[in-house]
């Protein structure tokens, strides 16, 4: 296939990869999981058996047999024209996609710090793919550059300056390009451009995070220096007090631990004892498992006060957006979500919500909402296509 266009998404331990024509239409997709461990394995989307890994397997094993599959089906007997890279974090350094070189490359080693559990492995793509592709221009997306138009009074923690300064302490943001895609394809519903819609775009998956956009701009966003910060999420806390680190040092639990309690062990399991899954747990809660009942409540009410938090970067709003698993999935979460805002006049239609807006192009706000209500799938891979695409022959992507 001519002029398509390669998407590498590593995690720390799963790869996604996508490959996309020159018009953006999606040719093929893959998925590795469990890499560095036993079973790892890989499997093409619309193929039935899974593509044979070995046991311990890393991103570039994961890589190349999904490469070499695609190869084998046809799919890339030309070269791609470009490689698109999902990266995590890009600091200050990146406020858009950027042609990787030397100097990417180093940038990117130096938000290491601030990302060490993914910009690593987001190296280890780019580095598999240029031993593949040695002379394929590849791109570097990043999770954060959308977020780097938050004005200062957003990004800034209240505490000494210098923690700012010395060492880069400051609220970044994270699923960059979902939120981007929200502006753009609400902007589309609605009739307008992406740099007069202001909406505000809740990206509810494993992890959670919400968005004011003025003007196409991100202008506040929950997610902070790290992924951590804000809502309710799978296996993530949000929001504590930081206190708590001092509290449970006092209790002999050491910083490490209570950071791993944070990120594994909280949020909706934490809450539920259960489970991180969203669908299991409106199902254990529909069967009068209370803890499961408590975590959706939970997730509910701080999404409810975020959204009204989000607000106050607002001068006007053209849409509430729900979009990632959750969000385009749960009409329960919707509906709960929402029945906290009633003093800001949002209001739901119950059966085009329970039809998550597939029988109203998206629209899920009642008659008498002051504000419109949407559900949009997310696609961060066709974002970081369309990137990638735009890096290498500017002009061509609108
Ligand atoms: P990731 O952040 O890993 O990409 P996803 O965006 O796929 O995750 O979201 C996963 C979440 O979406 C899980 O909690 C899952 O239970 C939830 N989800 C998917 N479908 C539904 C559904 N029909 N009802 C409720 N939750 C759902």
């Amino acid at each position: 296939m001519e002029g398509s266009i390669l998407v590498i998404n590593c995690g720390s331990s799963s790869l996604k990869v996508a490959l996309f024509d020159d018009h953006l239409n999606k040719l093929a997709s893959g998925l590795a999981e469990r890499l560095g461990k036993d079973d790892a394995f890989a499997t093409l989307e619309g193929r039935k058996e899974s593509i044979e890994l070995a046991a311990g397997a890393k991103h570039r094993d994961a890589l190349n047999a999904l490469v070499k599959v695609l190869q084998d089906s046809g799919l890339l007997d030309v070269e791609p024209a470009a490689i698109g890279h999902r990266v995590v974090h890009g600091g200050e350094t990146f406020r858009q996609a950027a042609l990787i070189k030397e100097d990417v490359l180093d940038a990117i080693k130096e938000c290491a710090s601030l990302a060490p559990l993914h910009n690593p492995v987001n190296m280890a793509g780019i580095e598999a793919t240029t031993a593949l592709f040695p002379d394929i221009p590849q791109v570097a997306v990043f999770d954060t550059a959308f977020h780097q138009t938050l004005p200062e009074k957003a990004f800034l923690y209240a505490v000494p300056l210098s923690l700012y300064k010395d060492w880069g302490v400051r609220r970044y943001g994270f699923h960059g390009t979902s939120h981007q895609f929200m502006v753009s394809e609400a902007a589309r519903m609605l009739g307008k451009t992406p740099a007069t819609t202001s909406i505000i775009s809740a990206h509810l998956g494993n992890g959670c995070s919400i968005t004011a956009i003025r003007d196409g701009n991100s202008v506040d966003t929950s997610m902070g220096l790290t992924p951590l910060e804000g809502l309710v999420m799978g296996t993530r806390s949000g929001d504590v007090d930081p206190g708590l680190f001092d509290f449970l040092a006092n209790k002999g639990v050491p910083a490490r631990e209570v950071h791993r309690l944070l990120n594994n062990e909280s949020g909706l399991l934490g809450l539920s004892g259960q489970t991180n899954d969203m669908r299991s747990l409106c199902e254990l809660a529909d069967h009068g498992h209370e803890p499961s009942r408590t975590a959706i409540d939970v997730f509910c009410f701080r999404l409810a006060r975020y959204i009204g938090a989000m607000m106050a970067s607002l001068a006007h709003l053209d849409a509430l957006v729900f979009t990632g698993g959750i969000g385009e999935n749960s009409s329960l979460v919707r509906q709960k979500t929402l029945g906290h805002l009633v003093l800001f006049g949002f209001t739901i239609d119950k059966e085009l919500n329970s039809h998550h807006g597939s029988i109203s192009d998206g629209q899920i706000e009642g008659a008498d909402s002051r504000f419109r209500v949407l559900v949009i799938p997310t696609n961060e891979e066709l974002v970081i296509a369309r990137e990638a695409l735009a890096s290498v022959r500017p002009g061509m992507v609108g």
